[in-house]
């Protein structure tokens, strides 16, 4: 297969995974960007030979210019950047896995532009999700989804009338506080909340999973890539992360779809659907896992989750209020300011402090964001 990837983001996990699947299948870099990790892009570009690379952080600028000095690479930078190459001509799809609603333009300029995306970027669709659904439908985009729970659901809408689909069950690890009660949670640690029993990640993505908050962005994820009311959202605890998640249809049939917890997996179906090739990870052995358990979650206890499908419910800005606000609590906490449980209360007084708001275009979402920032920041 033969295939042009740009790669936002390419320096953090699912960045170097996505590398580590391009480079199997034999697909051609065309571009990377990064954040701030001058060493590793470097590394990267050396190794993969984009014709461009961009770095967000323009105080790195002259850094990695003058660490690629001997390539022949154009090197771009801030947000011009992203965008430049999010809409370069020769894409044949843009792999977004930038960390926060930075995202969300990249995403915006690549379908604007024309180009497929496969998308990490799950803040993306939590801010501006309508925005980004109805542009992708009308310039006929296709947005292919990475993080595993989505791909599964969209493995198994295969073959099936999505017309005749009844709910979808979206799987959640539990993160490592799993059964504690909101006095435990209170003695929390940093280094605690970042240790993930099943998947190795980012910093942000693995404080959300430990406060639930990612499952409650992943729920609202699945609203908009499914087109699918809240109530056709079932969130189940399974403790293992190996149904990545299950569909089930109008005569009670459930399809799941199944794997080791790698993300290569999905990574590679969102670069190579319809196909399917040998991926670089491990098989299955359900034997060796002998038991699967699922439960309810505790959507009181851990109040991101339960804020986070109250703001899809209510719909408008709400959703991005509470994301924004979760972007900047997972700050603070990650600087100490602010302990585990706090970040549960900040994004949730967020449905309580703003009323109802309309989200019609970019602007209508960086207001919202900028809003949810100051809040927080003034709570702080
Ligand atoms: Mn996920």
């Amino acid at each position: 297969m033969n295939k042009n990837v740009s790669i936002l983001g390419s320096t953090g996990s699912i960045g170097t995974q996505s590398l580590e699947v391009c480079e199997k299948q034999g697909f051609n870099i065309m571009a990377l960007a990064a954040h701030s990790s001058v060493k590793l892009l470097s590394e990267q570009v050396r190794k993969f030979k984009p014709k461009y690379v961009c770095i967000y952080n323009e105080q790195k600028y002259a850094e990695l210019k003058d660490s690629l000095a001997d390539m022949d690479v154009e090197i771009l930078c801030g947000m011009d950047g992203l965008c430049k190459i999010a809409a370069l001509e020769e894409n044949d799809i843009v792999l977004n896995s930038v960390v926060g609603m930075v995202g969300l333009l990249p995403t915006l300029t690549a379908i604007e532009a024309g180009k497929d995306i496969a998308l990490a970027n799950k803040e993306t669709l939590v801010a501006g999700g309508k925005l980004v659904m109805s542009k992708a439908a009308e310039k006929g985009v296709k947005i292919y989804p990475v993080d595993s729970e989505h791909s599964a659901i969209f493995q198994c809408l295969q073959g099936n009338k999505r017309s005749q689909l009844s709910k979808i069950i979206l799987t959640a690890s539990g993160g490592p506080f799993y059964g504690y009660s909101y006095e435990q949670l209170r003695g929390v640690a940093k280094a605690d909340a970042l240790k993930h029993p099943n998947w190795d990640m980012g910093n942000k993505i693995t404080i959300d999973s430990a406060t639930l908050m990612n499952k409650g962005l992943e729920f609202i994820e699945a609203k908009w890539l499914f087109d699918l009311e809240p109530d056709q959202i079932e969130i189940v605890v399974h403790r293992q992360s190996v149904i990545h998640s299950a569909v089930e249809y109008n005569d009670y049939a459930v399809i799941a779809q199944l794997g080791v917890p790698d993300m290569k997996i999905p990574i590679q179906y969102a670069l190579t659907y319809p196909d399917r090739f040998e991926c670089p990870t491990k098989p299955l052995s359900l034997t060796d896992y002998g038991t699967l358990t699922f439960a309810k979650p505790d959507s009181e206890t851990f109040k991101c989750l339960g804020a986070a499908i109250e703001a899809i419910t209510r719909g408008g800005a709400y959703p991005c209020l509470v994301n924004s606000a979760n972007e900047e609590a997972v700050r603070a906490f990650l600087n100490d300011e602010i302990s585990f449980i706090q970040i549960g209360e900040i994004v949730s007084s967020v449905l309580d402090k703003f009323g109802y708001s309309e989200i019609n275009c970019y602007e209508d979402v960086m207001d919202a964001d900028k809003r949810a920032r100051e809040y927080v920041r003034s709570l702080i």
